[in-house]
Parts: structure tokens; C-alpha cells; sequence
């Protein structure tokens, strides 16, 4: 699985973060969200829950 996110989408929510916060940081800086690990999933499908919840659709999660 590879997965990414579309940082021209992102919006910064935040909503990434707190649904599988092991992957998904909120970089303040930038205003938007970055991958920092992306096997760290506390439990299985939280990135596809990430992904599904986020409301710009800008997570993007290829199956390989
Ligand atoms: S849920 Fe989507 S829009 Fe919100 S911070 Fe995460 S990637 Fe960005």
C-alpha cells in the first residue's frame, strides 16, 4: 500500500490527524498535513478512514 496526499487538495483540517494520528501530522506551518509514517497505523483501516473522512478527498491510497 502506498499512500499520499495531495498537498494542492489539502485544506488542513485536521481531520486526518485525528483519526489515524500515527500517520498524519498537521504541519502548522504550512497549514496542511503530512505523511510522517506511513506503516504506523495504530489499527487496521484507519488510513482508509483517514481517507474516506477527509473532505477534500485529497489522501490518496494506492493498493499495490
Ligand atoms: S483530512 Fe484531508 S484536508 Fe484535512 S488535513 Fe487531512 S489531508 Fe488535509
Amino acid at each position: 500500500m502506498r499512500i499520499w496526499i495531495d498537498e494542492d487538495k489539502c485544506i488542513g483540517c485536521g481531520s486526518c490527524q485525528e483519526i489515524c494520528p500515527a500517520v498524519f501530522a498537521l504541519d502548522e506551518e504550512i497549514g496542511k498535513s503530512r505523511i510522517i509514517d506511513p506503516f504506523g497505523c495504530e489499527y487496521a483501516g484507519c488510513c482508509e478512514a483517514a481517507a474516506e473522512n477527509c473532505p477534500v478527498e485529497a489522501i490518496v491510497i494506492e493498493e499495490e
